[in-house]
């Protein structure tokens, strides 16, 4: 179970809708306890070269620096999350092949420029699947 902050969603909203029709992508800082609370979400660059409409890189600079960032404050690189541009928030082939076992992944569905749901995953060590995580967010 993962849950949302306000502050950090609409930080992820607004970055999903912005970059439109790309995919954006960031991380998410917070503690994991029995549920894993997300309170900081950091925009960050999709590195990706050529069409960044159907997926995204995070450099691996800014990983670094995310993991530091968290430490720092107390906090633990709980995810990344990144959107799907006029695109169901499925976890694709290729989220499976970049996914990491350790982390949760947000994938917000952007229809036509605006938010229209999201989903959370968690892919097995293997990259050969990934379960669905129960998921909340503040609905306003
Ligand atoms: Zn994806």
């Amino acid at each position: 179970m993962i849950h949302i902050e306000p502050a950090p969603w609409r930080v992820m909203r607004e970055h999903a809708e912005a970059a439109y029709p790309d995919e954006c992508c960031g991380v998410m800082l917070g503690s994991v306890d029995e549920v894993k609370m997300v309170m900081e979400a950091v925009p960050m660059d999709n590195a990706a070269e050529g069409s960044k409409r159907a997926h995204y890189v995070l450099a691996p600079d800014d990983l670094v620096r995310a993991d530091r960032a968290a430490a720092e404050r107390g906090l633990d690189l709980i995810g990344i999350y990144h959107s799907h541009p006029d695109c169901d928030a499925y976890f694709s082939e290729t989220d499976l092949k970049n996914s990491c076992s350790w982390y949760s992944f947000v994938v917000l569905s952007v229809q036509n420029g605006k938010f229209d749901h999201a989903n959370c995953w968690l892919p097995d060590a293997e990259q050969t699947q990934a379960v669905k995580e129960e998921i909340s967010w503040p609905k306003s």
